[in-house]
């Protein structure tokens, strides 16, 4: 596989009144053509404002103010804002959460599919009209016609988020950035939205970075995990290894309070505590006032991401001398 993506130490940081805010302390990770990779972590870990940096669109008080996004042969952290916009749909899409406040209430669907195909592809109004339709229904919208001359309140929350992933795709980017993109929806609709994401990786070969705080949905259609927690990377690997034996005490946390469809009657267990404010950040390893298995080290010294083996990364001092002394500790705290 060849790369794509190279995010190197990002940090990007908010300046506000009452401090700093380091929302994204020291980020880096890659993500090869065609790769699908989940970004997974509790609300406020830093995901959002991670893919907001590779899209372009921190906003002040927030600023980049280390470290490299590397995409072909571009430092995205470098370009002025008229060159990321070029590159943003054309190259690179995002797709949020909520579709009804990224797509414009006052436009049929069909327009703004069109304008999208319009302004990064030489076409004409003809031709954009007959992609957009061709984008409809290639993610599975029935009577795509209609819905091409439809307004976004007209349709399902479903169809929407259809609608905004034909629009991402419609220029053909080699990346793109899902944030949330199933969380507002029923638990079919995820399931058919995550489907079809990966349908369209499959045909098209499109990267996919999935930004999600449940690990659930990532199991079936990720390639890799990426697990953040206070603004870093705590975890990472290929999907099987993550799943079959997380290392991250936050990582085994997060899949303890993630339901299992055949487990359903399992308690599930909450991560004790809350994520960090970024502003006043723990010392020592940021998740120690959570960790069951907080030793005097994790109070004093942060612990260093670690390769623990190929293309396997973790942040923990349990995880530093090698394998591991965390069974015996699991049996202890049992
Ligand atoms: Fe827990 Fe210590 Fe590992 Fe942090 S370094 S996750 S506190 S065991
Ligand atoms: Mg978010």
């Amino acid at each position: 596989m060849n790369l794509l993506l190279d995010v190197k130490g990002l940090k990007t940081y908010f300046y506000t009144e009452s401090g700093k805010i380091p929302a994204v302390d020291g980020v880096s990770f890659q993500v090869n053509k065609g790769e699908v990779v989940a970004i997974v972590g509790e609300s406020g870990c830093g995901k959002s404002i991670t893919s907001f940096s590779i899209m372009g669109l921190v906003k002040a008080p927030g600023k980049i103010v280390d470290g490299e996004i590397l995409f072909g042969n571009h430092d995205l952290t470098k370009m002025k804002n008229k060159e990321i916009r070029k590159l943003r749909g054309n190259e690179i899409s995002m797709i949020f959460q909520e579709p009804l406040s990224s797509l414009n209430p006052l436009f049929t669907v069909g327009f703004q599919i069109s304008e999208a195909i319009k302004l990064h592809q030489k076409v004409g109004r003809k031709e954009a009209r007959n992609k957009g339709i061709e984008m409809l229904r290639k993610v599975g919208i029935p009577r795509e016609e209609k819905v091409y001359d439809s307004y976004p309140h007209e349709l399902s929350g479903g169809m929407r988020q259809r609608v905004m992933i034909a629009m991402a795709l419609s220029c053909n980017p080699k990346l793109l950035i899902a944030d949330e993109p199933t969380t507002a929806l029923d638990v079919t609709i995820q399931a058919q939205i995550l489907q079809l994401m990966k349908k369209l990786r499959d045909e098209l070969d499109t990267a996919i970075i999935l930004i999600t705080h449940d690990l659930g949905v990532v199991a079936e259609m990720v390639d890799r995990v990426i697990v953040m927690y206070a603004g870093q990377v705590v975890e990472q690997g290929g999907v099987f290894e993550l799943f079959a034996d997380p290392k991250h005490p936050y990582t085994k946390g997060l899949m303890k309070s993630t339901p299992k469809i055949n487990e359903l009657k399992e308690e599930l267990q909450a991560i004790r505590g809350t994520v960090p404010t970024p502003s006043d950040m723990p010392k020592g390893c940021r998740f120690h006032p959570r960790c069951p298995y907080a030793m005097k080290k994790c109070i004093q010294q942060e612990p260093n991401l670690r390769e623990l083996k190929v293309n396997y990364q973790v942040r923990c001092w349990l995880h530093e001398e090698g394998e591991v002394v965390l069974n015996e500790l699991e049996e202890r705290t049992a």
